[in-house]
C-alpha cells in the first residue's frame, strides 16, 4: 500500500508538472490581442504554481489513500464551491478557474487513457469515481460491457444512458476504484446491483450460468415484441420509449414500442461543444417523427442543468444546481435559444403525431409563460409563411411536489401529463438523485411520493387530458402492477426494458393491479411497501430478477 500511496503522491507531481508546461507553452502562443486569455491562463498559472495547493492534495492521497485522481477531484471542487458560495461575484466566478484546472490536470492522468477508451478493441468494463451522461453516452458497446461508479444514483442521468445503451452499470459503489486493478477481472451484476472483483473460478461458472440464462430470457421475451401490451383481462396499455438520440428511435420500434414518450433532447446540447443550429435540432427530430410516421413523438424542450452540463463544461456558478437555474427556467431566461428549439419541433410538427412537452414545470406561471413563447415563435413561422401543425399538443412534466399538488391547476391548460419521477421522488423527499451518499434515501415506495402519485393521476384523469409516466419507475417490474392499478395506461420507458415491461403486463389482470394499489394505499412503510410489490413482482417473472 505504501508504494501504490507514493506512486499516486508522483503522479499528482507529473500532473501539475505537465499541466504548467502545457499552460505555459498556451500562454506563449497567444498574441497580445488575445490578453483576456493570457490573463486567465496566468492565473490558472499561479494556482498551479502554488506549493500549498499541491501539497494539499498529495496529504489528501496520503491520509485517505485514494488515486490521484481522486484526490485532485476532491479538493479542487472542495475549493470551487467555497469560491462559489463567495457573494462577491468577481470572487465567486473564480470557481470556474477550479474545475478548468482539474479538467486540465485529469487530462493529464487521464489522457492516455482517455484514448484508449476512444479505441477500444478488447471487452473492458469502466471503472471510475464518476462519469458524466455525455461520456457513458460515447461508450461503445460492443467493447463497453459494463459500468461500475462510485458517484450516481440509479435514476442519475448517467445511469439512465448506461441503460438505454443496454451497459449493466452498477453506481454508488464506495471505493471501487481503489480496489480494482488494470488487469483484475471484474464482473457487473446490473439487476442485482452487485460488483464482483476477480471472482473465483466457482462464481464465474456461475455467473456464465445466468447470463446464458438471462439471454435466453431475452429471446423469449423478443418473440412478443409484436403482441399487444394488453392484460389478462384486456386492458391495453401504450409502451413508448425514453430516447436521448434520435438513432435510438429505431430501438424503440425494434422492441416493439408505439411511439416516443420522451426524447431528452438536452444530449443534442450535451454532445456538442457549440449550440446546435435549428438546423441540428431540425435533423434530429425529423428522424425520429419519420421511424414513428403517425405515432407519437413527445419532445421535450431542453433540460439541461443540474447533472447536465454541455462538454465545454459551461455551466452557471451555483451552490444548489438541482434547486437552480435548469431546465424550463434556463430556457425562459436564455429566450434566443429556446425559441430556436421550439421552431425546429414546430416545423417537424407537420411530419407526424408531434407533442411538445416541458420539463420541470413548477407553477401555472412558468406554464403560461413557455406557451407564450410558443405562440410567439408560431407567429414568426406565420409571418415567414413556414408551415407546422397548430394544433400541436403541449404537456408538462410533473416533476416537482408544487406542481403535483396543483395539478388541477395545470391540467385546465395543457393538454397531457408526464410524471417525471426521477426527478419528483428527487424534489419531494429532498434526496439528491445523484448523490452516491444519500442514494438509500431514495424510494419510488416512499408513501410520501405515492401520496403524490395519487394526486396527479386523479386530477388528470379527472380532466380527462393525456396521462403517462417516463421516470425510471416505468422501467421498474416491481412498480408496474402498482402504476397501472393507480390509473396510468401510458408507460415511457427505457427501450431495453420494453419487452420485459410487456411481459410483466401480459401476465397480470387489472383488477389484480386496483388490489394491489389499494393494499399498497394502507402500508405506510417504503419498506413494506417495496417489499411487498418485489415478492409479488418475483412470483410474476421470476426471470427477471
Ligand atoms: C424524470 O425526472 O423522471 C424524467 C423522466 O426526466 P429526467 O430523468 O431526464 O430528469
Ligand atoms: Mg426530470
Amino acid at each position: 500500500m505504501a508504494s501504490q500511496c507514493a506512486k499516486e503522491v508522483k503522479r499528482v507531481r507529473e500532473a501539475f508538472s505537465g499541466a504548467i508546461a502545457e499552460l505555459t507553452a498556451l500562454e506563449a502562443a497567444k498574441s497580445i490581442e488575445e490578453s483576456k486569455i493570457k490573463d486567465i491562463f496566468a492565473v490558472h498559472l499561479r494556482f498551479l504554481r502554488d506549493k500549498s495547493l499541491r501539497k494539499r492534495i498529495t496529504d489528501y492521497v496520503r491520509d485517505e489513500l485514494t488515486t490521484a485522481e481522486y484526490a485532485l477531484s476532491v479538493t479542487l471542487r472542495e475549493i470551487a464551491s467555497h469560491f462559489a458560495r463567495m457573494d462577491d461575484p468577481y470572487i465567486s466566478e473564480r470557481a470556474a478557474d477550479f474545475y478548468d484546472m482539474e479538467k486540465r490536470l485529469l487530462t493529464q492522468l487521464l489522457g492516455k487513457v482517455r484514448e484508449d477508451v476512444e479505441h477500444l478493441t478488447s471487452e473492458v468494463v469502466i471503472v471510475a469515481h464518476d462519469l458524466s451522461p455525455t461520456q457513458t453516452a460515447s461508450f461503445n458497446k460492443t467493447f463497453v460491457k459494463g459500468i461500475a461508479t462510485e458517484a450516481g444514483g440509479r435514476t442519475s442521468h448517467t445511469a439512465i444512458v448506461a441503460r438505454s445503451l443496454g451497459i449493466p452499470a452498477v453506481v454508488a459503489l464506495e471505493e471501487v476504484t481503489l480496489t480494482v486493478t488494470a488487469d483484475s477481472t471484474v464482473i457487473v451484476d446490473g439487476n442485482r446491483g452487485m460488483v464482483i472483483i476477480d471472482p473465483n473460478e466457482e462464481t464465474v461458472k456461475e455467473y456464465q450460468r445466468y447470463a446464458s440464462e438471462l439471454s435466453q430470457f431475452e429471446h423469449r421475451l423478443y418473440v412478443i415484441k409484436d403482441e399487444p401490451a394488453v392484460t389478462r383481462d384486456g386492458v391495453n396499455i401504450t409502451l413508448l420509449g425514453n430516447i436521448e438520440f434520435d438513432d435510438e428511435a429505431e430501438m424503440v420500434k425494434e422492441r416493439g414500442g408505439d411511439g416516443i414518450g420522451l426524447y431528452r433532447t438536452e444530449f443534442l446540447y450535451l454532445y456538442n461543444d457549440s449550440e446546435p443550429t435549428e438546423q441540428d435540432h431540425y435533423e434530429a427530430y425529423a428522424h425520429a417523427v419519420r421511424t414513428f410516421e403517425s405515432q407519437p413523438v413527445v419532445i421535450r424542450t431542453m433540460d439541461m442543468g443540474a447533472d447536465k452540463y454541455p462538454q465545454s463544461g459551461r455551466r452557471p456558478v451555483e451552490s444548489n444546481p438541482v434547486l437552480g437555474l435548469r431546465s424550463i427556467r434556463f430556457c425562459l431566461q436564455n429566450l434566443t435559444m429556446f425559441k430556436n428549439q421550439l421552431r425546429a419541433i414546430l416545423r417537424v410538427s407537420v411530419l407526424g403525431d408531434v407533442r411538445i412537452i416541458f420539463p420541470l414545470i413548477s407553477n401555472l406561471q412558468e406554464l403560461r409563460q413557455a406557451k407564450m413563447i410558443l405562440r410567439d415563435v408560431m407567429e414568426d413561422l406565420d409571418e415567414s409563411g413556414i408551415g407546422y401543425n397548430p394544433d400541436v399538443p403541449v404537456g408538462i412534466m410533473i416533476e416537482t411536489p408544487s406542481a403535483a399538488l396543483t395539478a388541477s391547476l395545470l391540467a385546465g391548460e395543457c393538454d397531457f401529463f408526464s410524471i417525471g419521477t426521477n426527478d419528483l421522488i428527487q424534489y419531494t423527499l429532498a434526496v439528491d438523485r445523484a448523490n452516491e451518499h444519500v442514494s438509500t434515501l431514495y424510494s419510488a415506495a416512499d408513501p410520501a411520493v405515492l401520496s403524490l402519485l395519487r394526486n396527479v393521476i386523479h386530477d388528470a384523469n379527472k380532466a380527462k387530458i393525456g396521462l403517462s409516466v417516463c421516470g425510471e419507475v416505468a422501467s421498474d417490474p416491481e412498480f408496474i402492477m402498482l402504476i397501472l392499478g393507480m390509473g396510468v395506461r401510458t408507460l415511457s420507458l427505457a427501450p431495453p426494458m420494453i419487452p420485459e415491461i410487456k411481459q410483466v403486463i401480459r401476465s397480470v389482470t387489472l383488477k389484480e393491479c386496483n388490489q394491489l394499489a389499494r393494499k399498497v394505499a394502507t402500508m405506510d412503510s417504503q419498506r413494506q411497501i417495496k417489499n411487498y410489490l418485489r415478492d409479488v413482482a418475483i412470483k410474476i417473472l421470476p426471470e427477471a430478477f
